[in-house]
């Protein structure tokens, strides 16, 4: 199909029968039946609900002619030799946060089980290149705070040392919530292993945002996931008394504060697909008769341009000196946290969207916000890319998460077309 096609004219024939796409889109809601309650998908990581749907899992693995080994952080590899040791890597998480949503990891999860079945299948058990299916363990983070464990153990970003002092709100241990589970907190290290002969990972991911719908697009490549500069700004003023505490002498720390509040929406819509967000607000002493003495407030700053993020970092703490000395106040910022921006492959991205516009119609480039596995495989140095489809509202992380059934195949026919590019580029490079 040309690329200027528009999506209406697509036909089913785009969408090939032998992909089981449809069968896929089954697996999935025989895996929410499973997981689910009336609250939404419960599988959370290290818990037994998640341990049913690994095993559920497996049991779809063994109708194909792979091999399969849990590494030392508790990621799940299924492996397709190919004639080459080079390996294309797909995959994605069956976790899911607490009453979280069907899709969210287990489409990029079954997606791939889709790609593999017909890989084994036309190859008859041994294509050109190896193919490997991941399920990342532990991606969400929603126990114990820490996302994306399993990848960043493969990846060798992790830290043990921080990772031993993780407690869930039940006071665990994560380190005692592996053990259940057969992972050995110091040598989870060692999935580092899986990224011999890696040489290109592909994840597909419900978008979790509203671009897509609002473009009326089913799927869009990805280019990257944003930078996060993420703050906590203390804002000193002086307590006062609200009935004898003049408005022309008031050193109002939360005046300072609601002044930012209202600029980093400029600061961000100067740049296409950056976004800075005050969440959170806390006034001292926070009672109704007192002038707000000190305010501490949080800031969350995305871009995928490093020199954006660094932009915005600087100009948000310039204004908040400015607001602050205005309002007769100071100003403290102190890092929560930051990661740097991950941009993925080029050829990867044009090979998505090619094959996006090959089974859909049309495509649009877009950068992921939230983070995702795909960002530390990246961070490893393996080229990387991610496909997303639409999430109808724009809703994820709850149970009323959804994409349209036409929209879920396209998605997995647009990742097997990836695949099969990819495939190519790796048997030629
Ligand atoms: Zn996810």
């Amino acid at each position: 199909m040309p690329p200027e096609a528009n999506v209406d004219a697509r036909s089913d024939a785009s969408i090939p029968a032998g992909l089981g796409a449809r069968g896929a889109i089954d697996l999935l809601k025989e895996l929410r039946a499973l997981t689910s309650d009336e609250n939404g998908a419960q599988r959370l990581a290290w818990s037994p609900v998640w341990l049913k749907a690994r095993e559920w899992f497996q049991t779809k693995l063994r109708t194909l002619p792979v091999e399969h080994l849990y590494d030392d952080a508790g990621n799940s590899w299924s492996t397709l030799a190919g004639r080459s040791e080079k390996a294309l890597i797909l995959g994605s998480h069956l976790d899911s946060v607490p009453n979280g949503g069907w899709l969210d990891g287990a489409l990029g999860v079954l997606g791939a089980f889709a790609v593999l079945r017909r890989v084994a299948a036309e190859f008859d058990g041994k294509p050109p290149v190896t193919i490997r299916l991941v399920d990342w363990a532990d991606e969400e983070g929603a126990r114990f705070g820490r996302s994306l464990f399993g990848s960043s153990a493969f990846a060798g970003t992790h830290s043990i040392e921080a990772d031993r002092g993780r407690t869930d709100a039940g006071g665990k241990r994560l380190e005692d919530a592996l053990a259940d589970c057969g992972v050995k907190i110091d040598s989870i290290g060692n999935a580092g292993r899986e990224r011999r002969n890696a040489v290109a990972y592909l994840e597909l991911h419900i978008e979790q945002g509203p671009v897509l719908e609002k473009m009326g697009l089913p799927l869009g490549a990805v280019l990257g996931t944003k930078g996060v500069e993420r703050h906590l700004l203390t804002f000193h003023g002086q307590e006062a008394h609200s009935g004898s505490t003049p408005m022309t002498t008031r050193r109002d720390a939360l005046a300072a504060a609601a002044k930012l509040a209202l600029e980093i929406r400029p600061i961000a819509m100067k740049h296409p697909d950056a976004v800075c967000t005050i969440g959170s607000v806390k006034t001292f002493p926070g009672i109704v008769t007192a002038v707000v003495g000190r305010c501490e407030a949080t800031l969350d700053q995305r871009d995928l341009d490093a020199e954006v993020l660094a932009s915005m970092y600087r100009e948000a703490q310039e204004k908040s000196a400015q607001f602050a000395k205005e309002e007769g106040c100071t100003v403290e910022w102190s890092r929560i946290w930051n990661i740097a921006p991950e941009p993925f492959h080029p050829q990867l991205i044009t090979f998505c969207e090619e094959s996006i516009r090959e089974i859909a119609g049309r495509s649009h480039r877009l950068p992921s916000g939230p983070l995702h596995d795909a960002a530390e495989v990246s961070r490893a140095g393996i080229p990387t890319t991610m496909l997303f489809v639409q999430s109808l509202q724009g809703i994820s992380h709850n149970k009323i998460e959804d994409t349209r059934e036409e929209h879920l195949e396209l998605a997995i026919a647009a990742l097997d077309r990836l695949a099969a590019k990819t495939m190519a580029w790796i048997e030629a490079s």
